[in-house]
Order: C-alpha cells, then sequence, then structure tokens
C-alpha cells in the first residue's frame, strides 16, 4: 500500500458516495468519511492525511494513542474512538478523542460524565445502538435508546451528536438494509423530539462492505477501513 494507491481508492469511494448520495437527494459533501485505523501503522495515517481525509478512528485507546501522538503535528486531524470502551480507559479517551462513538450503556454515560466534569471537559458523543441484535455485538438495544438520550440531556458534560451502528454480519443484502432502516427510524424519531437543541444530526453507519446501502439508508458518516488501506493484516 503506497500513497498512490490511497488517492486511487478515495476516488472510487467518492464516486460511490456521491452514486449512492444522489439516490436519497444528497450530495456527496454531506457524507463524512471516517478512516478507520485499527492495525494499520502511523505511516499509511499520514498518507490518508496527506490524501485528505481529516478524521481518524480507532477501536482501542492503547494502540491510538501512538499514533495520535505520531500525527500531532497534522492541523486538522480529528480522532474518533469507535470501539467498545473499557470504563478503567475512559479518562485517556476523553483526554485522546475528539469524540466517542461508542457510547453503548447507560453506565458508561454516567461514567463519561462524571470524568468530563472532575476534567472541567465537555465530551462530545454518539449512542451506538445494536440494531442487528447480534449477541455478540455492543451496543444499545433499540428499545432502550430512547430513555437513555433523555437522561443524557440532563448531563451537561455530555453533548449528544447522533447515533452509530455496525451492520449485521452477513451477506444479506436486505437484512443489513432494514438494519441501517431501523436506525434511521430511531434517530428521526429523536431529532423530532423536543430533545434535540440543534446538536443531533450525526447518523455514523456503513463500513467497508456496506457503506452504499447506509448511505441510500441515511448514513451522513460512514467509516472505511479496507476501502482506504486495503485488507487488514491480522496475526
Ligand atoms: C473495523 C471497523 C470499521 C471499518 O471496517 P472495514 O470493514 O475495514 O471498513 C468501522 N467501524 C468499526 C466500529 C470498526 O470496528
Amino acid at each position: 500500500m503506497d500513497s498512490q494507491t490511497i488517492q486511487n481508492n478515495l476516488l472510487i469511494i467518492k464516486e460511490r458516495i456521491a452514486q449512492a448520495a444522489q439516490k436519497t437527494g444528497r450530495r456527496a459533501e454531506d457524507i463524512q468519511i471516517i478512516a478507520v485505523t485499527k492495525t494499520f501503522p502511523a505511516t499509511l495515517v499520514r498518507q490518508a492525511y496527506t490524501a485528505g481525509l481529516r478524521i481518524f478512528g480507532e477501536n482501542r485507546v492503547q494502540e491510538a494513542i501512538p499514533k495520535i501522538i505520531a500525527l500531532q503535528d497534522c492541523p486538522e486531524i480529528s480522532w474518533h474512538m469507535i470501539g467498545h470502551l473499557q470504563s478503567n480507559k475512559v479518562r485517556k479517551a476523553i483526554e485522546n478523542f475528539a469524540m466517542i462513538q461508542s457510547v453503548d450503556s447507560l453506565d458508561l454515560c454516567n461514567k463519561i460524565a462524571n470524568i468530563s466534569r472532575a476534567l472541567g471537559r465537555k465530551v462530545d458523543i454518539l449512542l451506538e445502538v445494536n440494531v442487528s441484535g447480534e449477541a455478540t455485538k455492543s451496543g444499545l438495544p433499540p428499545g432502550k435508546v430512547f430513555s437513555v438520550v433523555e437522561q443524557v440531556a440532563e448531563m451537561p458534560e455530555l453533548i449528544l451528536h447522533g447515533l452509530m451502528t455496525i451492520g449485521p454480519l452477513t451477506n444479506d443484502r436486505d437484512w443489513t438494509r432494514r438494519a441501517f432502516a431501523n436506525l434511521k427510524g430511531i434517530f428521526d424519531k429523536i431529532a423530532e423530539s423536543r430533545i434535540n437543541t440543534g446538536q443531533f444530526k450525526l447518523i455514523s453507519m456503513g463500513m467497508t462492505d456496506d457503506y452504499e446501502i447506509a448511505i441510500e439508508e441515511g448514513s451522513n458518516m460512514i467509516r472505511l477501513g479496507r476501502a482506504i488501506f486495503g485488507e487488514r493484516i491480522t496475526s
């Protein structure tokens, strides 16, 4: 993988985003790309930054911190936490990430709120929803989302920007589509409620294998790893 390849991959991705966005009357610029860099080295992250990407996603705090430090000289970079956050990593996550997308329980909301209060900070978050119902997956069950949103609204340290989900692990495109449509339905209900004070805007859904479906179903933030960087080598 070199910078030329990343640039070419990005061109293909942007073309596909534009086509999928058009189907719902939106423009490619309305869809943000998160470059998911887990397992990829800082040198590739830098190439992606040079290619124009600005938001980067990591799953684990420990893996992210050395890359965040290595890319400190990139003025416009921001890092999003997208993996399950253990409670003993909350402080480090707050200190190192611009947004925590993977807030998946009321407990975690409380923990983040308490630590941000102590730090004198506010934290930008998304709530992760398990729309596919797969037991192995983290995320709030759809039926619990509204009550958690109501409680987060009472936590001044948390700024809730929207919802995040991981599509089902399946080749069944209809199932994937239903799961994404389900999240969009939950999102709309919250966005139209009095709880929305104007910040609630982001629907983070869609990865390498399903981002076009996600966009067709209303996503405005896709999280791409392999589409940008190629296959992950896991040992
Ligand atoms: C790994 C990961 C991605 C990106 O996956 P790809 O299939 O490589 O695009 C997106 N979101 C989350 C939460 C991930 O863990």
